[in-house]
């Protein structure tokens, strides 16, 4: 039985699927596209500090407002500021169950911090796969990805156009690029990454709880592998 198939078995029992995934890889790595779908197979909230951060910008809101010039720039957001959102998400009621987290954490800084926040919690990260991605596929994504301004659903120029042009097919939702998916915006997030997300790897790896995936291919061969993985690994799964 696959995991996908296993969430709904539960679901359909009342039984909640228990598990805390995070998903990590430069930008363009499909960790949205991933995390979206995995969510919904395994029936556990997803959360993106990127989604977040965008949905305060929109609203106006006083950390949108400081998010985002860094966002433009393609920086990272001052840790404070991500966390203290971070924290507010996984203190709702809802995460109980585990969750997939894509875009967190950036830093071995967050790392550390969701660690601690975790742990008082008396729970912890169950898995961590690293979406392992080669530039030319990165750039070739993100500058032609479009998104959904109404429900988030991804999709890009070449590789997966809307039936309508610009039109979210999901919810007919408006379609817009994201301002930093501009090729000099791209660069500079992936020197971001290298410098300070890349050592996560590490992180995650001494704790025995990292998992490589491959994932230059197509996000339903991507999302294969990660469900094979997740079988493999059922030991971290608590019902
Ligand atoms: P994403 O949607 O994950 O590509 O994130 C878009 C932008 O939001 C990033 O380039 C950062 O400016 C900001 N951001 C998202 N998550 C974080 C984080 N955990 N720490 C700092 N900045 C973040």
């Amino acid at each position: 039985m696959t995991a996908s198939s296993k969430a709904e078995e539960l679901k359909a029992e009342g039984k909640v699927y228990f598990m805390r995934i995070i998903l990590l890889g430069p930008p363009g790595a499909g960790k949205g596209t991933q995390a979206k779908i995995l969510a919904q197979k395994l029936n556990l909230p997803h959360i993106s500090t990127g989604d977040l951060l965008r949905q305060n910008v929109k609203q106006g809101s006083e950390l949108g407002k400081q998010a985002k010039n860094f966002m433009e720039k393609g920086a990272l957001v001052p840790d404070d500021l991500v966390t203290q959102m971070l924290i507010q998400r996984i203190n709702q009621p809802d995460i109980e169950g585990g969750f997939i987290l894509d875009g967190y954490p950036r830093n071995i800084n967050q790392a550390e911090t969701l660690d601690q926040v975790l742990d008082k919690k008396k729970a912890s990260i169950g898995l961590v796969f690293y979406l392992d991605t080669s530039e030319s596929v990165i750039i070739q994504r993100l500058s032609g990805r479009l998104v959904c301004s109404s429900c988030g659903a991804n999709f890009h120029k070449i590789n997966m156009p809307p039936k309508t042009d610009m039109v979210c097919d999901i919810c007919a939702g408006k379609l817009y690029q994201r301002s930093d998916d501009n090729y000099l915006t791209i660069k500079k997030r992936l020197d971001v990454y290298l410098k300070e997300s890349h050592p996560l790897i590490e992180y995650y790896k001494k704790k025995k709880k990292l998992l490589t995936v491959s994932a230059d291919e197509e996000a339903g061969i991507v999302l294969d592998r990660m469900i094979r993985l997740i079988d493999k690994h059922n030991d971290t799964l608590k019902v």
